[in-house]
C-alpha cells in the first residue's frame, strides 16, 4: 500500500519552524544513545519500536520498525557531515511525486514506496528544514553529546541541543579556561 502525503495547494512547506516540523527525523536520530557500559535504544524491542511508530504517526508495523532501523544511522551520518546524501537514496528514492488535476489546478502528492516510508517521510522533513542560513537540524556542538536539535532561532545560530547541559558545561568550561590564564 502507498502512503500519500498530501501537501495541498503544490508547494511544499517552506516555513522550517512551524511547529511540529522535524519531529519523526529528530527524534528518530536522537532515539539512540550510546554510553560507556550502555546502549540506551527506543527502538530496540519491537513492542517500544511499535509503540514509537504510532506515536510518530506511523502504523507500527513490521516493516516500519526494520525500516526506521535502518534509516537512523545513516540519518545521523548524514547530518554530522560523515555521509553523502547518496547514501539515503534508497529513500529519496523512494519518494515520487503525483499531481491530482481539478477544478484549482494540480495538487501534489508524495507517494512513499513501502517498506521505505519512515526514513522518506525523515527526508522529506530534512528537506523542510533547510534555508538560506542553512541547515536547521544540527549535531549539538559539544563532543561528548550525541544529541541532534533543530534551531528555531532567526539567525539559526544555535550550538547546543540544551543550554541547561551541554551549553552550561561549555560556559564552565571556558570560565575555568579564564581562570588559569589570570
Ligand atoms: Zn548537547
Amino acid at each position: 500500500m502507498q502512503n500519500a502525503i498530501d501537501h495541498g495547494g503544490g508547494a511544499m512547506p517552506t516555513d522550517a519552524t512551524h511547529a511540529g516540523a522535524g519531529s519523526l527525523l529528530l527524534d528518530l536520530v536522537n532515539s539512540r544513545l550510546e554510553f560507556d557500559d550502555h546502549v540506551d535504544d527506543e527502538l530496540a524491542a519491537d513492542a517500544e519500536a511499535a509503540a514509537w511508530l504510532v506515536a510518530h504517526g506511523g502504523t507500527g508495523d513490521g516493516d516500519e520498525i526494520a525500516d526506521a532501523r535502518a534509516a537512523r544511522p545513516l540519518l545521523a551520518r548524514f547530518l554530522r557531515g560523515q555521509a553523502p546524501i547518496e547514501e539515503l537514496e534508497p529513500w529519496t528514492g523512494a519518494i515520487t511525486r503525483r499531481p491530482a488535476f481539478g477544478p484549482d489546478g494540480a495538487r501534489w502528492r508524495e507517494d512513499l514506496a513501502p517498506g521505505r516510508r519512515i526514513g522518506a517521510r525523515a527526508m522529506l522533513e530534512w528537506a523542510d528544514l533547510q534555508g538560506p542560513e542553512g541547515s536547521r537540524i544540527r549535531p549539538c556542538a559539544a563532543s561528548d553529546c550525541q544529541h541532534f536539535f533543530i534551531d528555531t532561532s532567526r539567525a539559526n545560530t544555535r550550538r547546543w541541543h540544551s543550554m541547561e547541559t551541554c551549553g552550561n558545561r561549555a560556559k564552565a568550561r571556558r570560565h575555568s579556561a579564564r581562570a588559569k590564564l589570570g
